[in-house]
């Protein structure tokens, strides 16, 4: 396994794990690079009224960034730390979250629609909220706003492009085009921006039983020339690489033989034939 740019620890309350854990566990199973990635600090909601243990608390930031930082230190030469940020994005937060993004000296940021409005469509407490909805309409929203997040080219990587169908809450049969439609705007968006997109190993664990975009999706992002790395989404540093020999498997098949690593928010590539 070549690169991990995906993971979470202890800090955004529902992960587990300090950050060394991770980069120790990194070095064990022979990833050449690891990407630190934990959860932007809520900022459209209260923390204290909202569902708990959903990120670390502000305060928290500079410490989890200068604790990321020194590790790339300490363990040059072992494995490549790559410094990062799983921010989210939140229509109409878009100054405070670019504020965030710009105080730190980022490897990457990877820009992750959660939230639509204040419901967070990757929280399994939350899955109330499909009941009474037209799934293809909570589609058409997902993806705008995946769309939008691309095109403020705030970010380096879009994480989990496809992950509204994680619950398994899908548009019927007969509305697949219009799916696929949607899916494809949301692509060429990404391809216009010109950051790079995940393969997101996680979804396979998850009840949509598929990785983060699914296999249709991802040929076309390959046909469409965007970059891709790689990710684990691990929340648990045992969990770190889960699924990427998958993952890694199925680029080479579909033909792409590199994936995208960054330093300093700069873009470069490596061979996946080692
Ligand atoms: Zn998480
Ligand atoms: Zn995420």
């Amino acid at each position: 396994m070549r690169v991990d740019y995906h993971t979470h620890h202890e800090r955004c309350g529902h992960a587990v794990g300090k950050l060394e854990a991770y980069v120790q566990r990194g070095v064990e199973i022979g990833l050449s690079q690891i990407g630190l990635s934990d959860h932007m600090p809520l900022l459209h909601v209260d923390p204290a009224h909202y569902y708990p243990e959903m990120a670390m608390p502000m305060d928290e930031l500079p410490r989890y960034v200068e604790e990321c930082f020194s590790l790339k230190e300490r363990y040059r030469g072992q494995i490549d730390v790559r410094v990062g940020l799983e921010g989210d994005y939140i229509e109409g937060w878009e100054t405070e979250i670019r504020a965030i993004i710009e105080r730190y000296p980022w490897d990457y940021v990877i820009g992750s629609v959660h939230f639509l409005g204040e419901w967070d469509i990757t929280d399994f407490r939350q899955t109330h909220h499909w009941e009474g909805k037209d799934v293809l309409q909570v589609y058409r929203q997902y993806y705008d706003a995946v769309s939008k997040a691309a095109t403020t080219g705030m970010y380096d990587i879009m994480g989990h492009t496809d992950v509204i169908k994680r619950f398994g809450f899908a548009p019927a049969a007969e509305q697949t085009e219009e799916r696929i439609a949607l899916e494809n705007a949301a692509l060429q968006a990404i391809a216009k921006s010109g950051c790079a997109m995940e393969l997101n190993a996680s979804g396979l664990s998850k009840p949509c039983a598929e990785m983060f975009p699914g296999r249709r999706m991802l040929t076309e992002a390959i046909q469409l020339g965007i970059p891709l790395t790689l990710g684990s989404d691990a929340h648990d540093p045992l969990k770190l690489g889960d699924y990427l020999p998958e993952a890694e498997a199925l680029l080479r098949e579909l033909g792409c033989t590199e994936v995208a690593v960054f330093e300093g928010r700069q873009r470069s590539f490596l061979s996946l034939n080692v």
